[in-house]
């Protein structure tokens, strides 16, 4: 019985297109810049997101990095939600190798900071005070699209006090998806998301299906700052055209078809919504949440596994769709999930004490 994998966008296999892609491309040493394939993909991506010029990354993690490296400077500050990405899941990386002070403010269950605390934590020039240079939004937000009103707000508050503003768009072409709508052009809505930011980070390795790679896009200036960080990071890599290969491919043939993945998390979503024990948090993308009465989460989760389903626990159960599942998969997870909820609760042995924090 296969596994129906639903941890993450991350684990998809490169289709057999995509290997031949890769098997197909012309190479050279990235770091002398004579790579045709990387070069081809950086063009494509920058173009795509309206900017001047782009750079192939190993992950999202070292995209933000240098990113946030080449806007800000030693005892340099940047303003960025409690629970975003760039601040909580990247080790504290810009703080740890860039000595830029993070200021993480709240979010609310859209993802979304208050504007009036984003105001008030912009430091004055004041010897007392890191200085503020960046804002730090990210988009998607646990599935979430941002909402335009809010980007709008943000953007010009930066714009207002001499920030430059970054996105962590490791999923931003599931929201110019979502934005576009049926049938509406993805590539106008991705500009109209990118178009307020100076730079604009996205992966290939999520729902775009390649196996390895992001991209840093932005003005040229910042690029070739961002490109001295990566080689410092590690990240000056050489026959990269290899990697590139499949994230240009993924860029020709998986855009559109994300809607496929937010169709198929709108099924799972509406399946998990009508089982009592389970409160279902967001569906808008290829991300759906569900918080499960009573602490049974981590049982639930065993017990999915146990039956070849796989999510992750971390904050709510995550179930998240990608191009290597379809319907029968989501429909075996349902399943799954009502199976262990028909379950006389007197039949599950008890949860052992000291388990995974969930
Ligand atoms: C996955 C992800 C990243 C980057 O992750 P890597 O695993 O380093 O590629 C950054 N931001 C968000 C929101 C992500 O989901």
């Amino acid at each position: 019985m296969n596994t129906v994998d639903l941890r993450s966008d991350t684990v998809t296999q490169p289709t057999p297109a995509m290997r031949e892609a890769m098997m197909a491309a012309p190479l050279g040493d990235d770091v002398f810049g004579d790579d045709p394939s990387v070069n081809a993909l950086q063009e494509k991506i920058a173009a795509l997101t309206g900017k001047e010029a782009a750079l192939f990354m190993s992950s999202g993690t070292q995209s933000n990095l240098c990113g946030m490296m080449a806007h800000c400077g030693r005892g340099d500050e940047y303003i960025v939600g409690q629970n975003a990405h760039t601040y909580r899941y990247e080790g504290g990386g810009a703080a740890v190798l860039g000595s830029i002070q993070p200021q993480p403010l709240a979010q609310d269950p859209q993802g979304l900071m208050n504007p009036s605390d984003v105001r008030a934590a912009i430091k004055p020039d004041d010897p007392h005070f890191a200085r503020t240079r960046l804002l730090c939004l990210e988009n998607t937000w646990n599935g979430h699209p941002m909402p335009a009103a809010y980007l709008d707000e943000m953007a010009e508050l930066a714009r207002g006090h001499g920030l430059a503003l970054h996105l962590d768009g490791a999923r931003v072409f599931n929201a110019a998806v979502a934005d576009a709508g049926p049938g509406g052009d993805v590539v106008a809505a991705l500009r109209a998301i990118t178009g307020r930011f100076d730079s604009v980070s996205v992966c290939f390795s999520k729902g775009l299906g390649a196996p390895v790679g992001s991209a840093l896009c932005g003005p040229r200036e910042l690029i070739e700052r961002a490109r001295r960080w990566r080689k410092m990071v590690g990240g000056g890599l050489r026959q990269a055209g290899l990697l590139a290969a499949a994230a240009s491919h993924a860029l020709d043939h998986h855009v559109n078809r994300l809607a496929d993945d937010h169709a198929l998390a709108q099924r799972l979503a509406q399946g998990l919504a009508a089982i009592e024990g389970l409160a279902v948090r967001s569906a808008q993308t290829n991300i759906v949440f569900v918080d499960v009465a009573n602490g049974r989460g981590p049982d639930l989760l065993a017990h999915l596994e146990r039956q070849g389903v796989l999510a992750t626990g971390l904050i709510g159960l995550r179930f998240v769709t990608h191009l290597g599942v379809d319907v029968a998969g989501i429909d075996r997870a349902l399943a799954a999930v009502r199976g262990f909820f028909d379950q006389a609760p007197s039949g599950q042995a008890p949860r052992p004490s000291g388990a995974a924090v969930y």
